[in-house]
């Protein structure tokens, strides 16, 4: 079933349902459609903001009948296009910023209830403000928000102690396809009645039903935190690094970050306010929060001085002020936009299982480097969890522009090695970006087919109209998902 562009009868009703302030004319709707990496604009016949489930209701009955697209919005920071039309069709572009009321905060169910458009960093501070934490944690958490961030299961530097978003979720209340509301916000650890739908909606990235509203998991604030970042002779020596911390000290690594001796060098090109915090050029490094009991840092220091004489790390500075603390950080989280302003021609978000992970990094670059002994890789990422990203720039002093003209076809080519060694190291291609509509047909290529079909039954069965987010994680009509794959990367 392809969904349609709405005529202005409907129009007009969508717009009596959300009153004056609650839609914008596409035509002055530019923030919907832009894109996070520059490579696409995304387009919509109309952008509805309503303020209350009731409205969102409505809407997505109207639209059902009509059989019209609707596409949710949350920050738009999503990197693989689930939030925007870039087909050509005119869908409906829901933005949920309006909902953006806290409900209520437990201190004795360690919950807080919040609407789907609260920005993440709202909800952080919140937390704060009641002793408490909320343990989700990404560069874009100034911009993204929570609904967002369940409908794409987002992951982020913090799924080491805390979980991914669907770990932090205790219920969810949604607009399904149909317009009926699912009230399931109760705050409960344990409720085995049925079919878990939260589960069901967490990750479906817009495709099964809008979220509304969700009970979120607290955790008390540790008492103390050390931000360290060490260098490391080799990827497999940071793992060990990380075995030993928690051997010795338990559930205190909160983050615990692999980076490249090429990601240091960009941050400090790219940022002037940043520098490398060691005496000279390394290969890699890991910035690590650890976190616990008064005094922890003195604890962390004794086991640093053994894996020093160990060899296995061979340098280490621990951060003195907040303000330390953040510069390290800022060599990390900045990666985003250094590796695009460096021209990055391809980026992969890999999981694969831990053990896999120097096998995944040394293969990897083997490849890449066996294409041309010229392109240079910068990993890094969420190493403790498996999530490694890999972003491929040019030779030395060669723009991308001009490399893609001499080298056709090099993204996909890039990509293509990426994903392969990917799926020999038994990993993912999509740890927690999602699919959108840029990773559609590796999903076809990599997924286990009863797992395609098994999804393709649900999402007839719950949208038969075919009403919700068209075009993203499943194939649509026509949709040249080859294409859109290969101009994805950067
Ligand atoms: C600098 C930067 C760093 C990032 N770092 C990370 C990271 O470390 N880890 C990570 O996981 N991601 C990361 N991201 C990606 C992105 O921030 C996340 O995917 C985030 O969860 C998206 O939230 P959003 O509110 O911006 O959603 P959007 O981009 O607006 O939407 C994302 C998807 O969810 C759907 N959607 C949005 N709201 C709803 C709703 N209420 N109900 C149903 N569907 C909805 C949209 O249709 C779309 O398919 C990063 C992005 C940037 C720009």
């Amino acid at each position: 079933m392809q969904a349609k562009t709405p005529d202005s009868r409907l129009l007009n009703r969508l717009k009596s349902i959300v009153g004056s302030k609650g839609w914008c004319a596409s035509d002055s709707a530019g923030k919907y459609f832009a894109d996070p990496r520059g490579h696409f604009r995304g387009n919509a016949s109309i952008v509805l903001l309503p303020s209350s489930t009731q409205q969102v209701s409505q809407v997505v009955a109207a639209c059902n009948e009509a059989q019209v697209g609707i596409i949710p919005f949350g920050g738009g920071t999503g990197g693989v296009a689930g939030h925007m039309e870039i087909s050509g069709s005119l869908p409906v572009v829901l933005s949920l910023e309006r909902m953006n009321a806290i409900r209520s905060v437990s201190i004795d169910d360690e919950t807080v209830v919040a609407e789907a458009g609260c920005i993440l960093a709202s909800i952080q501070k919140i937390a704060e403000q009641h002793g408490r934490r909320f343990g989700l944690s990404l560069a874009s958490e100034g911009s993204c928000t929570i609904g967002g961030n369940l409908a794409s299961n987002a992951g982020g530097i913090q799924v080491l102690r805390y979980g991914n978003c669907r770990d932090l979720c205790l219920g969810i209340e949604a607009v399904m396809p149909d317009g009926s509301v699912l009230n399931d916000l109760k705050p409960l650890r344990k409720n085995n009645t049925g079919f878990d739908l939260r589960h069901l909606l967490i990750g479906s990235e817009g495709t099964l039903g809008i979220i509304t509203a969700s009970a979120l998991k607290l955790s008390p604030l540790p008492e103390d935190s050390v931000t360290v970042m060490c260098v490391v002779p080799a990827p497999g020596s940071a793992l060990k690094l990380l075995h030993k911390i928690r051997n010795k000290l338990g559930e205190t690594v909160t983050a615990f970050e692999l980076m490249s001796g090429l990601g240091v060098t960009l941050a400090t090109k790219y940022f002037e306010a940043l520098r490398n915090p060691f005496d000279g050029p390394f290969e890699w490094c890991v910035v690590a929060e650890i976190e616990g009991h008064k005094g922890i840092q003195w604890s962390l220091e004794e086991v640093l001085e053994q894996e020093l004489e160990q060899g296995n790390i061979v340098d280490a500075v621990f951060a003195e002020s907040r303000s330390q603390s953040e510069a390290l950080w800022n060599l990390r989280e900045l990666a985003y936009e250094y590796n695009q302003k460096e021209g990055a021609i391809c980026s992969s978000d890999t999981s694969v299982p831990v053990s896999q992970i120097e096998k995944f990094i040394e293969l990897t670059i083997t490849a890449i480097r066996y294409l041309d002994d010229g392109l240079r890789a910068n990993c890094y990422g969420h190493i403790g969890d498996g999530n490694i990203h890999v972003n491929i720039f040019p030779p030395q002093d060669v723009s991308k522009q001009a490399y893609i003209q001499m080298h056709p076809g090099i993204q996909e080519t890039t990509r293509m090695i990426i994903n392969e060694t990917t799926h020999q190291c038994g990993g993912s291609i999509s740890a927690e970006h999602g699919i959108g509509r840029l990773r559609i047909s590796e999903l076809q290529r990599y997924a286990d087919k009863t797992k395609l079909a098994v999804m393709q039954t649900i999402k007839t069965a719950i949208d038969p109209n075919g009403i919700m987010n068209p075009g993203a994680v499943f194939e649509a009509h026509g949709q040249p998902t080859q294409i859109l794959s290969a101009s994805s990367e950067g």
